[in-house]
């Protein structure tokens, strides 16, 4: 996955930028970049590899002078780690500069890349988002908008994403609005981000979203917006499940809000009558615990502590010493576990690998009986649309049954959400939101596979 943020408009946009990334860190953590245009017109950009508190230094951010700039978090697979699939992605054309930062991910971008490469385009990374960059400079539009709907039209899949081309910027969502992307006012600059806790931090309000399809320019004829045809819409729900941060609104709708009904919903689906406490793996379920504690009426503990200074120096351990992750990430409180009966409430269920050595954590600390309760469904697919879930084969839900996955994570009963309770549940639902990874239903069809080495996701 990737966050992305915009600035049009303020004297220190790439310092705005800076701060705006650091709000979208969850969103991707393996590399990050920034673009700035110069009163002069010249482009400059910056990209790091690793988190941006880790990579930018104010030193690398104050030559990136100007009023407009881009910026972009990465998360991507092992292996595709490197600097030239970082972003934004800059690039000269006949025209002058393009730059391009992309959350989401393209499911023909092979196709659109070979036929690219047949009429003599070289490539610089292995994104699926370059193909843009080069659709849109080989488009014969004038206006800058209408050259991103021209790109936009020849690909399939999700994209927000945000364009500059000369000092206009651009931001846009694909026709099924899979990927959020906010605008915001800052005085008289504008403002967009993938989520809205990225313009609280530098102090800007929310003015709307971008809606699917619509392109949004930025220039200094003022602001512009074009609407491009537009298909069902298929926003991801798993971002109100697990990817946003709980003090963003996404989709129009609060992801704390969401968070707390999928909490209260699953609460009415899996009771868990008898048991001691509820407590959340943190943090991306705090929300929904509060919620089952809510509903449920049991007591809501803070049973596990989190370390967050591990961060990414920590040396993964072997396989043989798989728990060893877990430990180091995770603590449990004996004094509120010895003893007890207690729901573990989850967002998610991927591989299984960290659930069962949490589970392992949790009775060690003493307790009697380990509930495991889901606020999202069985997760039996992959993601083809930007977040980073693994294949069906390393998917534990794809795999086992329900009461197998218990087994094997070592619970004494696992209860998930319904796919109907999750869909209820979230805001503006049940209708217009992507369930692929959990119910099969894929919007599109799967990604170009090659036979060649296949293009990596900019997520
Ligand atoms: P598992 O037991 O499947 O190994 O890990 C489950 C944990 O992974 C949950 O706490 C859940 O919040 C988290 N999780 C869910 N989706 C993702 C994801 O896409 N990336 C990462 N890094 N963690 C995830
Ligand atoms: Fe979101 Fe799942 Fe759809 Fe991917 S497949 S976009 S994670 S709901
Ligand atoms: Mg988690």
């Amino acid at each position: 996955m990737c966050g992305i943020f915009g600035v049009w408009g303020h004297q220190r946009a790439a310092a705005l930028t800076h701060l705006g990334l650091y709000s979208l860190q969850h969103r991707g953590q393996e590399s990050a970049g920034i673009v700035a245009v110069a009163p002069d017109g010249v482009a400059r950009g910056v990209r790091k590899m690793g988190l941006v508190s880790e990579g930018f230094a104010a030193a690398d951010v104050s030559p990136l002078h100007g009023p407009v700039a881009i910026g972009h978090t990465r998360y991507s697979t092992a292996g595709s780690s490197t600097i030239d699939n970082a972003q934004p992605v800059l690039a000269r054309f006949r025209e002058g500069h393009l730059a391009l930062a992309h959350n989401g991910n393209l499911v023909n971008a092979l196709e659109v890349r070979r036929e690219l490469e047949d009429r003599g385009s070289i490539f610089s990374s292995s994104m699926d988002s370059e193909v843009l960059v080069h659709l849109m400079a080989r488009s014969s539009a004038v206006k800058p908008e209408h050259r991103l709907a021209d790109a936009m039209a020849k690909v399939e899949g999700a994209s927000s994403l945000l364009v500059l081309i000369g000092s206009t910027l651009l931001a846009a969502r694909d026709p099924r609005g899979w990927r959020p992307l906010v605008m915001g006012r800052l005085g008289d600059a504008w403002v967009f981000a993938s989520e809205t806790c990225a313009l609280d931090i530098v102090g800007a309000t929310v003015e709307r979203e971008v809606l699917p399809g619509e392109i949004i320019a930025v220039d200094r004829d003022g602001v512009r917006s074009l609407q491009m045809p537009t298909l069902p819409l298929t926003r991801c729900v798993f971002e109100h499940v697990y990817f946003a941060r709980p003090d963003s609104y996404v989709f129009g709708g609060s992801v704390d809000r969401a968070r707390r009904a999928l909490g209260r919903q699953l609460a009415r689906e899996q009771p868990c009558p008898g048991a001691d406490l509820v407590f959340a793996v943190p943090d991306s379920s705090n929300s929904a615990a509060v919620g089952y504690a809510e509903e449920s009426g049991l007591r809501l503990e803070l049973a596990l502590i989190r370390n967050h200074y591990v961060g990414r120096t920590f040396i993964q351990p072997s396989q043989g010493d798989r728990d060893a992750k877990v430990k180091v990430k995770y603590n449990p409180v004996r004094e509120v576990l010895a003893g007890k009966s207690v729901v573990m409430v989850d967002d998610s269920i991927v591989r299984g690998t960290t659930t069962r050595g949490l589970v392992a954590l949790i009775r060690a600390a003493g307790a009697r009986e380990v509930h495991m309760r889901v606020s999202s469904p069985p997760i039996t697919g992959p993601c083809y649309y930007g977040i980073d879930t693994p294949s069906k084969e390393e998917l534990i839900a794809a795999n086992y049954t329900v009461p197998e996955i218990a087994r094997r994570i070592g619970v004494d009963s696992l209860g998930y959400l319904s796919l109907e309770g999750m869909l209820a549940a979230v805001p503006d639902g049940p209708k217009g939101f992507c369930h692929a990874c959990f119910s099969g239903e894929y919007p599109t069809a799967p990604p170009t596979t090659a036979d060649r080495t296949p293009l990596v996701a900019a997520k």
